[in-house]
């Protein structure tokens, strides 16, 4: 069996079948949102009262306004039906990480024989899919399964095209008939608006005008790879699980890194440029490409937008790059380690905070006003993740990250902030009560209230922290390729809202007692930079000193494995914080916490089957039928040798697969947690035996018997 020439054939089908377009259109006006049911469009299709309500909503978070529903439904079928929509489906995000629809056609028979097509403001605001499959923790029994969805005016209707036809995509909160969030979408308007009512209030006190509004902003890199179609369906693995559960090292990984920024090769560009013109399509603005570390490995980033937003167009851009992928005779892998020993793939999620007027609060600026503000700000970021390191870990917490975090390409699962060095030095003297921004800069010290225009930019980057400053904004970079951003947001605009909370309520104290504001927050910004830089971290996150610093002399929580995080999720801390800011009940954070225990569970279940069943059926009778040719080829040293070799690794192999047979069988406990823990503790470490024995046996045994396709061929043929 030669893969690589049934590979190298598939892409030359491709190359004859792409006709390149001869007459490219213009991206940024033909194309860009053009399947997006913006503001502008509704606002030439509503009457002015209308619209002006429906922007209340929208802009002042006022509620909906039930009595327009009608005339917005019309204004939108109308515009859908010219785009060639035929049906629309209220498009949600259930706690699967996936998003879910369910679509309803247009057409409606109107009693003669024949249809018409129908939409009303009821099936708008409110649908009840049978979505009764869907993970609920608990929170719905079956013979109780109503859920219901709910218009999401505040992200854009799109158009979902496939090869015959299109869809109206209402995106839409989905909740139990007790009104209980199930899904990822509620807890974060609910944490955005946590922000806002935690953050506005602060800000008036640095003299914010009235009807200010604060949101936050995400920006998310995807990273992924890409393999060949056909070896992607001959391997089991791959397409039950995601990633490769065996594999020998290629004689050469990614040592050259030549393929870091390289030139992008002409498949994968036409693919990208396919999947991007479907993105522009729905106003997504993805802004960069490249190829990354690992062969194989790209990455696309859009730029950032509000985060609610943001988050339904991240699940947008997995999907597009997923079916896109397919045209192209290749498979996009999203998953955080598709082959083990090669550089896994994260989601780094920028975040900021920023007003309804554009302003970014964590922008330096470089008047002594905005610093002041800005260093508020910015301590209360240092505050809010030092106080909820377990949140953040939790946020990031799945069976497939494990594999990631903590290794030596990913941020370690210690959570820390990296500030750079100039921003930790203006902490640093502020702290000591030195003020200014150094000797060398012969600035203005704090007695004078007057604070250093600060820097623009961070000087120096960190690759090995999970939280960096990065000149206006926070990266956290622990999120998984595959996961949905929304509860790392979530979690990230609920610590900050809680930091700012009690921050703000110091400040006003200091105030009332007649302190001038610069030297109150010049007070508080010191000693809260005193009470948590113990978060603060420049140095190498990868290094063994660092992980012995962080738990012993930091006291920093190192919480390795998902399970260890994920335990924590229900702590008294974190449900008092969830239920204080409205993001989730405790009933539903417990569901939430239950539903990660398992698809824990179900993950590494479907793996240590998939492990089992490609031993028996596949790997082993390539040994034996391999060890059947060497004993026809007689009794020569070299014969005898290789038969040794196969045969040793064989009977390895064969043990491990009774072993991993036997835990795969047991379930080690009633409770999903118990089960959870046995996939762990037990199943994992039973698989990797599994492994290491096959992964020794494709290095003895005749290529031509090797019944799967190798990391040498899935991550370099192009
Ligand atoms: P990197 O060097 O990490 O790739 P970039 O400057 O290219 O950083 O930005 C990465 C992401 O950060 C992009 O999605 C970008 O739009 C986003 N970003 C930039 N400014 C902000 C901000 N103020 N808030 C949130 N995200 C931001
Ligand atoms: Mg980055």
């Amino acid at each position: 069996m030669n893969h690589d020439f049934d590979v190298i054939s598939a892409a030359r089908n491709w190359r004859t079948d792409a006709t390149p377009s001869a007459n490219p259109h213009d991206v940024v006006s033909d194309v860009y949102a053009s399947d997006v049911l913006t503001l502008e469009q509704l606002k030439t299709r509503l009457s002015k009262p209308v619209y002006k309500s429906l922007q209340a909503t929208l802009e002042r978070g006022e509620t909906l306004d039930p009595s327009i529903a009608d005339t917005v439904a019309l204004a939108m079928k109308t515009w859908a039906m010219e785009k060639g929509a035929t049906h629309y489906t209220h498009w949600f995000h259930p706690l699967t990480g996936a998003t879910a629809e369910k679509h309803d056609s247009f057409v409606s028979p109107n009693g003669d024989g024949l249809a018409i097509a129908s939409f009303s403001g009821k099936e708008l605001i409110q649908a009840e899919p049978d979505a009764s499959s869907f993970p609920s923790g608990g929170l719905r029994a079956t013979f109780e399964a109503r859920g219901y969805t709910a218009w999401d005016a505040s992200s854009p209707a799109f158009i979902m095209r496939h090869a015959n036809g299109a869809t109206l995509c209402i995106p839409t909160a989905f909740a139990s008939w007790t009104g209980e969030a199930l899904d990822t979408k509620t807890p974060l308007l609910r944490s955005v608006e946590a922000l806002n009512k935690a953050v506005s209030p602060a800000l008036a006190l640095f003299g914010a005008s009235e009807g200010t509004r604060v949101g936050s902003s995400l920006g998310a890199e995807q990273e992924y790879f890409l393999i060949a179609e056909e070896y992607f369906y001959r391997r089991p693995d791959l397409v039950m699980t995601g990633r490769t559960l065996f594999g020998a090292q290629p004689p050469r990984g990614q040592e050259l890194e030549d393929h870091y920024f390289g030139a992008i090769p002409d498949r994968v560009l036409s693919f990208m440029t396919d999947a991007e013109t479907q993105m522009y399509a729905l106003g997504i603005p993805v802004k960069t490409r490249h190829n990354e570390v690992a062969p194989g490995q790209f990455e696309i980033a859009p730029i950032y937008e509000d985060s609610n937003v943001a988050a339904d167009h991240q699940q947008l851009i997995m999907q597009i790059l997923r079916n896109t992928a397919r045209k192209y005779g290749l498979v996009a892998l999203l998953h955080e380690k598709p082959f083990a020993g090669v550089n896994g793939s994260g989601k780094h999620c920028n975040w900021s905070m920023a007003t309804n007027a554009g302003e970014n609060l964590l922008e330096p600026g470089d008047t002594p006003h905005e610093n002041m503000q800005f260093l508020f700000f910015c301590s209360a970021v240092i505050k809010a993740v030092d106080d909820h390191q377990d949140l953040l870990r939790i946020s990031v917490a799945s069976a497939s990250n494990d594999h990631r975090l903590g290794a030596n390409e990913a941020p370690p699962a210690i959570l820390s902030i990296f500030l750079g060095s100039e921003l930790s030095e203006i902490f640093d003297r502020l702290e000591s009560g030195q003020g200014g921004r150094g000797a060398e800069a012969g600035l203005l010290g704090l007695g004078t209230s007057v604070l250093p225009p600060l820097p623009r930019h961070a000087g120096d980057r960190n690759r090995t922290s999970p939280f960096a400053f990065t000149g206006n904004k926070f990266e956290f970079r622990a999120a998984g390729s595959s996961q949905s951003i929304s509860f790392p947001i979530t979690v990230l605009n609920l610590i900050v809202a809680d930091a700012v909370t009690q921050l703000t309520a110091d400040l006003k104290a200091k105030l009332d007692g007649g302190a001038d504001l610069n030297s109150a927050v010049a007070d508080l910004v010191k000693s809260t930079y005193a009470a948590h830089k113990r978060i603060v971290f420049n140095g190498d996150g990868y290094s063994d000193a660092w992980h012995q610093e962080a738990e012993h002399t930091r006291g920093l929580l190192n919480l390795r494995t998902s399970l260890d995080a994920i335990e924590h999720l229900t702590d008294d801390k974190n449900k008092a914080l969830f239920e204080k800011f409205a993001v989730l009940s405790d009933r539903e954070l417990a569901a939430r916490q239950e539903i990660m225990y398992d698809i824990y569970f179900k993950t590494v279940n479907i793996e240590g089957e998939t492990t089992e069943y490609m031993a028996r059926t596949m790997i082993l009778p390539a040994a034996v039928k391999y060890l059947g040719d060497l004993h026809a080829a007689g009794d020569g040293r070299a014969v005898k040798g290789v038969a040794g070799e196969v045969s040793s690794a064989a009977d390895e192999l064969y043990d491990a697969v009774q072993t991993l047979s036997a835990q795969n069988a047991a379930q080690g406990g009633e409770e999903v947690h118990e089960k959870a823990h046995h996939m762990r503790d037990h199943v994992l470490p039973a698989m990797l035996d599994v492994r290491k024995a096959a992964d020794k046996l494709e290095k003895v045994v005749a290529e031509q018997h090797w019944p799967l396709p190798t990391y040498r061929q899935m991550l370099f043929v192009k």
